[in-house]
């Protein structure tokens, strides 16, 4: 038979050879470094016979990067770990040990409970398994042989697991561990150059809370040491920007259990809050956009009309009135119905279009308490939302002016954006020539912006397809903000109408639009991205003044008042202003002015959050921080494009 090399060189193998004979046929460092196959672009372990014909690559301890190389040896770290547990804790029943997005995890239950503190000793036992060395053995038996086996090592999991595979039951045996597996594993553990056990949580069997409960161990494992190093490194660094934990630090906000998932603003987390409003509102007059407030609660037959009854019922919180018993409320997870009402409320002409509604009113969706995280994930909801309605011939303008509006916003806040365009779901309402011609609007506008975009088939919405907007930050995570969605089904759910110029009536399309996403979820992501060093024109505390003695403050609170509109304050405490000066660090307050005998309008000692220093004059600190505004007060910026 014969395979086909990634250079498209032909290879000629008997019959029935297995990716490691490939491997052992180009030579003898490849077979010795191979970890995995890929065969016809599917992951295969290299005991495994290969397909006459088939496109082969041999992945090895070289492609160290390689998500599926990686896959490999963190799976297979994940039997070393079990083989481990197993023999320190006699007793102990093994579940299940996939490899996840950065390590591995294995579930047990321990007969008695362990401690993060058993973790070093864990960790050792694996250590000593790599550097005496494992190989992997893989065979295939029979479902009764193998439960029998797991029967006879009393492992009730690995039973279960084996009543409910699919296919061909295999094991991969290493050391004196075998374990029900489909694979694939590495030849050996020779490759795991670097191994840590990093946490311990508890996870329900199958994920389910009616079943036992069991320890979960996470780990990691890489190719080099040096990787290993430099995940701990972006790991630390993102525990140090966790939003949860600057939240506090900050005093920017706090959460409780009085009301799950809702965040509570404490004055500080409020001045960022409103700055993004001011930031909103003045976008949206710019471009035209009109602010309208619409109800939170609305009865089941509005939502039965928009469709989200059928769609989105799960995540819709419902409310009782105590007069009407027979008619039930919901409060508004979305803005679009309200929107909807608004806009069919009057006689709309052709001239009057495009509307674009904009409300940055509170939404609740009922997110699952498991899924809650800090300000990510919230019930609580506050979207800078906007609908625009207009006609068929206005949809690329909109579109275009959607992205323009994205691009200052990112650009504003140093996020990379990353554009994709979802098209035609499988399920969908409306023709295929609608669908031609949205998906052709949203394609046209991106290319005359000139973004590039990647396409996700078949994702758009049942009613219309979208653009998603997603963000990097300065670690490098995506995260999905903003969506243009183009609808041309709401507004004729709603019956909505506008006279056209042929006096005859037509149905408005819809952008729902929304660019930051929600409020708190994009304050959550600003703080990790500036790891709580908010630029000047966000800072809650923009200046803070220290006077050096009892005799200073006089001149310190004059000095803030000088510097109104700007946000000041003084630190008059009893601290030394070493202390304070220190203080003032760890809030991340961009600037620090000492007040002392040696201090006037013409001569201020002024420190720059990040080290710097300087004297300059009242008047060229003002001008200095002016400079620090993206827009100045009263003076409209030009667009970006
Ligand atoms: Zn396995
Ligand atoms: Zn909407």
């Amino acid at each position: 038979m014969q395979v086909t090399l990634p250079d498209g060189k032909a290879l000629e193998l008997p019959d029935g050879a297995t990716g490691l004979d490939a491997a052992r046929a180009i030579g003898p460092k490849l077979a010795e470094q191979a970890v995995l196959v890929r065969a016809d672009g599917r992951v295969q372990d290299l005991r495994l016979p290969l397909a006459d014909g088939e496109p082969i690559q041999i992945l090895t301890t070289r492609d160290k990067d390689d998500p599926d190389a990686l896959y490999v040896l963190r799976h297979s770290s994940a039997h070393l770990l079990a083989e481990a547990v197993r023999r320190l804790y006699p007793g102990v029943k093994v579940a299940i040990g996939p490899p996840i997005e950065n390590g591995f995890y294995y579930d047990f239950d321990f007969p008695e409970p362990i401690t993060e503190a058993d973790l070093e000793k864990i960790e050792a036992e694996v250590k000593r398994e790599i550097s005496d060395g494992r190989e992997w053995s893989r065979e295939e038996i029979s479902r009764d042989d193998a439960r029998t086996r797991f029967e006879a090592e009393q492992e009730p999991y690995k039973v279960e697991l084996v009543d409910t595979a699919q296919g061909d039951i295999s094991l991969y045996t290493q050391g004196d561990f075998t374990d029900l597996c489909r694979g694939p594993h590495l030849q050996n553990a020779k490759p795991i150059k670097a191994f840590k056990l990093t946490g311990l949580a508890g996870a329900y069997w199958r994920g389910d809370e009616h079943n036992k409960q069991l320890t979960r161990i996470y780990g990691t494992a890489f190719y080099t040491q040096d990787d290993l190093d430099a995940y701990l490194a972006r790991l630390e660094e993102a525990r140090r920007r966790d939003h949860r934990r600057l939240g506090v630090q900050l005093d920017l906000f706090h959460l409780s259990e009085h009301s799950p998932g809702s965040p509570f603003w404490h004055p500080k987390g409020m001045v960022i809050w409103n700055t993004l409003e001011e930031l909103r509102k003045r976008e949206n007059r710019r471009r035209g956009y009109v602010e309208v407030k619409t109800p939170l609660l609305y009865d089941e037959q509005t939502y039965e009309t928009s469709g989200h009854l059928a769609n989105y019922e799960d995540n819709i919180f419902w409310v009782q009135s105590h007069e009407q018993h027979d008619r039930r409320f919901a409060l508004k997870p979305m803005n679009c119905p309200g929107h909807m009402i608004l806009f069919g409320s009057q006689l709309r002409s052709y001239r009057e279009l495009p509307f674009r509604f904009a409300e940055s009113s509170t939404l609740h969706r009922d997110e699952i308490t498991g899924a809650l995280h800090g300000l990510l994930r919230v019930k609580h909801i506050t979207q800078d939302d906007a609908h625009i309605f207009c006609s068929r011939e206005q949809i690329e303008e909109e579109i275009f002016g959607c992205l323009d509006f994205a691009y200052y916003l990112y650009e504003l806040f140093d996020l990379e954006a990353r554009f994709e365009l979802s098209t035609r779901p499988e399920k969908r309402v409306g023709t295929d020539e609608e669908w031609d011609f949205t998906e052709g609007a949203l394609r046209s506008a991106l290319e005359r912006r000139g973004i590039e975009y990647v396409v996700n088939e078949g994702d758009g919405a049942f009613y219309g397809p979208k653009i998603d907007l997603h963000m990097t930050d300065v670690l490098g995570r995506s995260w999905q903000m903003g969506t243009i969605q183009l609808d041309a089904q709401m507004p004729q759910r709603f019956g909505l109408t506008f006279m056209g110029a042929d006096n005859e009536e037509h149905v408005p399309y819809v952008i729902h639009r929304a660019l930051l996403g929600s409020l708190e979820r994009f304050i959550g992501i600003l703080t990790e991205h500036y790891g709580g060093a908010f630029p000047f024109w966000i800072a809650p505390v923009q200046v803070r003044i220290l006077p050096v003695g009892e005799d200073h403050r006089e001149a310190a609170h004059d000095l803030a008042a000088r510097l109104v509109p700007y946000r000041v304050e003084v630190d008059d405490s009893a601290e030394t202003v070493g202390k304070r000066i220190r203080n003032s660090e760890i809030e991340k307050i961009p600037f620090t002015v000492v007040y002392g005998d040696a201090e006037s309008d013409d001569s201020l000692a002024v420190r720059e959050r990040g080290g710097g220093q300087s004297n300059p004059s009242l008047s060229e600190f003002r001008d200095r921080l002016a400079t620090l505004l993206p827009w100045q007060a009263g003076a409209e910026p030009s667009l970006t494009s």
